[in-house]
C-alpha cells in the first residue's frame, strides 16, 4: 500500500531521482521505505489541478463536502494497525498515542462535516433596503498545508488545517512532514479513494514528499495558492510567512509556532496543595516527550521558603520521570542543545536533570530556577526548549510577576493556578496574561487542547501569525474563506441561501 510516491490529483506519481527515507527512533534506524521527493513539475501540476478543481468544488452542496469528509474518516479507520503501526514506526510514539491521535483526526472531520451540512455557518446576512445587499462567506482558494512533526496525524496530512479548508471548499495540497511520509502517504490515499467514492474533481486534494525547504517553499510562491496552514518553529513559519509576502500576489499564512506557556501559581495554592500541583505539573511537563505547542515552560511563582521546597519537589518528581523516544533524531538534538544552553546560562541554576539514559533519541526532563530580575535582563532565557522542560522563575513580589508577564512574547496559552481566596486580587494578573495569550486556564493544565466551538489555539505573534484566528475548533474554518457581498445582483445569481 505504501509506495512513497506522491499524489497528484488522481495519480500516483515519482518524476524525480531525489530520494530520502524515515526514522525509527525506537530503533535508532532508517525505515526501508525510499520516499521519492516531488519535482517542480509535480508541483506545478498539483496547483494547476487545485485550481480547476476549486471552480467545481467551491460550489459543491456543502452535503456532498460534508460526504466526502466523512468518507475521509471512515476511509482512515480502515487502513486500521497499517495507520497506528506506521505511526509508530515513524514517531516512536506508543500505538494509544497513536489511538488517540486518530480519534481525534476523525473526530474533526466528523466535526467539520457536521458544520456544513447546513450553510449557516458561511453567516449569511441580507437585510439591506436600499442597495438590496447580501454577504456571506466564500471559500478563498488552494491552500497548502505544512504537516507537523509533533501531530502526525491530527495536525498533519488530514488534520485540522485539512479538514477545515475542504470543509470551506478549498483544495489543499499537503506538504508532507518529512519525519512521517509514510504515514503521511497512508491518509493520502484514503483521501484519495473517498474523493473517488464521493465524486470530488481531481485535483481536490494532493499530497507532496520533500525532505528539503524547496518543496515547500515553491509551493507558497506558486500563483494558485491562496493560503498557508503551517505547525512548527518560528523559524519555519516566519520564513514561510516572509516568503508569502515577497509574492506579486502576497497571501496569508497562518502558522502556529513555539509558545513556553506561562503558568502563574498563587503563594495561597502553594500554601494549600503544594504537593498536589507539583505532581500535576510533572505530569504535565512530561506529557508527550513535552513535544506539545502548550507544553508548560515557564512557571511564575513569588520567592519565599515555600516555593524553593516546591521547585525541590517538582524537580524530584520530574528526576524521576522515565525517558521516553523524541520523535525524531533532529528534535532530540535540539532538545539537547536548547537544554543545556539554558542549563549553562550564568543566571540560571539547574534543579534537576534526570539520568540520561544510554537508549538513542531519548529524553531526559530537567527543571531550572532563575531570579525574576535576571529573566527580565535576558531574553535568551524566554526560547522555547521543545521538550520535557521547564523553567521557574521566582518573584519578588506581585508587581515583579505582571512585568515578567508583559515582558513575554506572544504566547498560545497563560494559565492562573489560585486558591478561592485569591479571586478578589486576581483581575491584575488575569489582564496582564491576556493581553500575551489566547487561552487561559484556571486551576488546569495547558496541554490537553479540546477540539470544541469555544476553543482558541493561537495567540500573539509568534505563537502564532494572526492572533485573530484559532487552529483548533470549529473557529478554525474561518481562516479559509473571505467575505463576500452581493449587491443588487439577479436571483438566478444568488446562492440558495442568499435568496
Ligand atoms: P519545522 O522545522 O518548523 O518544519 C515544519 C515544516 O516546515 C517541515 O515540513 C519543513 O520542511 C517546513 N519548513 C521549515 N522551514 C522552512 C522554510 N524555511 N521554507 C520552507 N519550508 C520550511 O518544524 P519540525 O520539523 O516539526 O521540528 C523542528 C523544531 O520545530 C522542533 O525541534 C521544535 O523546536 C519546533 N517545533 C515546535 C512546535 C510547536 O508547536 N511549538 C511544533 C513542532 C516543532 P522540511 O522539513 O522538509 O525542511
Amino acid at each position: 500500500m505504501i509506495t512513497g510516491k506522491n499524489y497528484i490529483g488522481f495519480e500516483v506519481s515519482a518524476k524525480g531521482d531525489t530520494t530520502f527515507k524515515t526514522f525509527n527512533p525506537a530503533t535508532n534506524k532508517e525505515n526501508e521505505q525510499l520516499i521519492v521527493e516531488a519535482t517542480p513539475q509535480e508541483i506545478e501540476e498539483a496547483c494547476e489541478l487545485a485550481a480547476d478543481a476549486f471552480k467545481v468544488y467551491r460550489k459543491m452542496p456543502g452535503v456532498k463536502r460534508a460526504a466526502f469528509l466523512l468518507a475521509i474518516a471512515e476511509g482512515i479507520m480502515e487502513l486500521g494497525d497499517l495507520l497506528l503501526d506506521t505511526y509508530c514506526m515513524e514517531s516512536g510514539l506508543p500505538k494509544g498515542r497513536a489511538e488517540g491521535e486518530r480519534g481525534r483526526t476523525v473526530g474533526q472531520l466528523q466535526m467539520f462535516a457536521e458544520l456544513i451540512e447546513t450553510e449557516d455557518w458561511r453567516e449569511p446576512s441580507k437585510n439591506s433596503a436600499e442597495a438590496n445587499t447580501r454577504k456571506m462567506l466564500i471559500p478563498i482558494g488552494p491552500v497548502a498545508v505544512f504537516g507537523a512533526s509533533n501531530f502526525p496525524l491530527a495536525y498533519s496530512t488530514a488534520g485540522g488545517d485539512t479538514a477545515s479548508a475542504l470543509a470551506a471548499g478549498n483544495p489543499v495540497i499537503v506538504k508532507s512532514h518529512p519525519m512521517h511520509a509514510q504515514t503521511g502517504e497512508l491518509v493520502a490515499l484514503a483521501i484519495y479513494n473517498a474523493a473517488h467514492k464521493t465524486g470530488m474533481p481531481e485535483g481536490v486534494f494532493s499530497n507532496l514528499n520533500s525532505q528539503g525547504v524547496e518543496v515547500g517553499q515553491q509551493l507558497v510562491l506558486n500563483k494558485y495558492i491562496k493560503a498557508v496552514g503551517f505547525t512548527g518553529s518560528i523559524k519555519g513559519g516566519r520564513a514561510l510567512y516572509d516568503l508569502a509576502a515577497t509574492r506579486e500576489e502576497p497571501i496569508p499564512v497562518f502558522a502556529e509556532m513555539g509558545s513556553i506557556n506561562p503558568v502563574v501559581i498563587t503563594q495561597k495554592a502553594l500554601e494549600t496543595r503544594s504537593a498536589e500541583i507539583a505532581n500535576t505539573y510533572a505530569d504535565s511537563i512530561t506529557l508527550g516527550v513535552g513535544q506539545f505547542c502548550t507544553n508548560p515552560g515557564l512557571l511564575l511563582i513569588l520567592k519565599s521558603e515555600l516555593s524553593s521546597s516546591f521547585v525541590e519537589t517538582l524537580g524530584k518528581k520530574l528526576s524521576k520521570k522515565p525517558s521516553f523516544y523524541m520523535l525524531h533524531p533532529n528534535i532530540h538534538a535540539g532538545y539537547q542543545g536548547n537544554k543545556n544552553k539554558m542549563i549553562t546560562h550564568e543566571a540560571v541554576t539547574k534543579i534537576s536533570e534526570a539520568e540520561l539514559s544510554s537508549v538513542p533519541n531519548t529524553a531526559a526532563p530537567a527543571l531550572v530556577t532563575v531570579d525574576g530580575a535576571k529573566f527580565l535582563k535576558h531574553d535568551a532565557l524566554h526560547q522555547e526548549v521543545f521538550g520535557p522542560f521547564s523553567m521557574v522563575v521566582q518573584c519578588e513580589d506581585e508587581a515583579e510577576r505582571i512585568r515578567i508577564i508583559e515582558s513575554l512574547e506572544g504566547q498560545l496559552t497563560g494559565t492562573i493556578i489560585a486558591e478561592k481566596s485569591d479571586e478578589a486580587k486576581l483581575a491584575p494578573l488575569f489582564e496582564a496574561l491576556q493581553s500575551r495569550v489566547g487561552r487561559v486556564v484556571f486551576n488546569g493544565v495547558p496541554t490537553g487542547v479540546e477540539v470544541c466551538d469555544a476553543m482558541t489555539h493561537g495567540g500573539p505573534y509568534p505563537s502564532s501569525t494572526d492572533s485573530r484566528f484559532t487552529a483548533v475548533g470549529i473557529g478554525a474554518i474561518r481562516r479559509w474563506v473571505r467575505p463576500f457581498s452581493y449587491q443588487n445582483v439577479p436571483k438566478s445569481l444568488l446562492p440558495e441561501i442568499l435568496k
